[in-house]
């Protein structure tokens, strides 16, 4: 009987964002496979939760996964945890999880922090329809991106480095105008913050205050923003 594989959410910045049964599942399982041991170790330690850890990160992934399979193919329970929220989701292990339902290894979510779903939930921006963009690409298929997101309804969610924020800003009033715009920095973390206004505003204000830390950028979709702001 093969083990099973565990997606388990770690916090986005807070550290007691985790659920009871994912510290339970990471006492459990006979091994952890995390992006970078160091950061798994702090929040391990912090729980007191001793086990062992093997790092699985975007550039050893392919190597990797047939080690990960091979230990759950001779019955050994994994958990795969990222460095914040949710494995898979612009994080490593998607193609772990392919691979594992392929072999027809039970797969098992055990759900939690994600920073789109934090501040699409406080954004006051439509949440019954949006979609996630993640990153998007940083040079090649960056303007594509931007015109087909142009005539988008649905809300828009992107995450951003903080090195490149005025320039989305900037792209965003270029491809899309002065559209509403929502940015949520630093979630659950000291010096969490929710601003709101067109990117122009925005772009002032970051003109001013060096961006700093972690950013979802979230962009009203097309026809609530001609229904409600115009
Ligand atoms: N797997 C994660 C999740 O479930 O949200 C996302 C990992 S992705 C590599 C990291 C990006 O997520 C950051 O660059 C930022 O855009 C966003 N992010 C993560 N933590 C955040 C936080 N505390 N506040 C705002 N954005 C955050």
């Amino acid at each position: 009987m093969s083990g099973t594989l565990y997606i388990v959410s770690t916090p986005i910045g807070n550290l007691e964002d985790i659920t009871q049964r994912a510290l339970r599942i990471l006492k459990e399982v006979d091994l952890i496979a995390c992006e970078d041991t160091r950061q798994t170790r702090k929040l391990l330690d912090h729980y007191q939760i001793k086990n062992q850890l093997t790092s699985f990160f975007e550039h050893n992934e392919i190597r990797k996964i047939p080690e990960v399979i091979g230990a759950l193919q001779s019955g050994k329970s994994v958990a795969v945890v990222s460095d914040s929220g949710t494995p898979t989701i612009s994080d490593p292990a998607f193609k772990l999880v392919r691979e594992a339902r392929t072999q027809g290894i039970t797969v098992v979510p055990v759900p939690g922090a994600n920073a789109a779903l934090a501040a699409i939930s406080v954004s006051g921006l439509p949440t019954d329809s949006f979609i996630f963009e993640g990153f998007l690409p940083h040079k090649k298929g960056r303007q594509t991106a931007w015109k087909k997101l142009a005539d988008e309804d649905r809300t828009i969610i992107l995450y951003e480095s903080p090195h490149r924020v005025l320039k989305t800003l900037a792209e965003i009033q270029e491809y899309l105008g002065e559209r509403h715009v929502v940015i949520a920095r630093e979630l659950t973390k000291k010096f969490e913050e929710v601003l709101q206004g067109t990117p122009s505003e925005l772009k002032a204000h970051f003109e001013k205050l060096e961006p700093r830390g972690e950013f979802v950028i979230l962009i009203t979709g097309k026809k609530y923003f001609e229904k409600h702001f115009k």
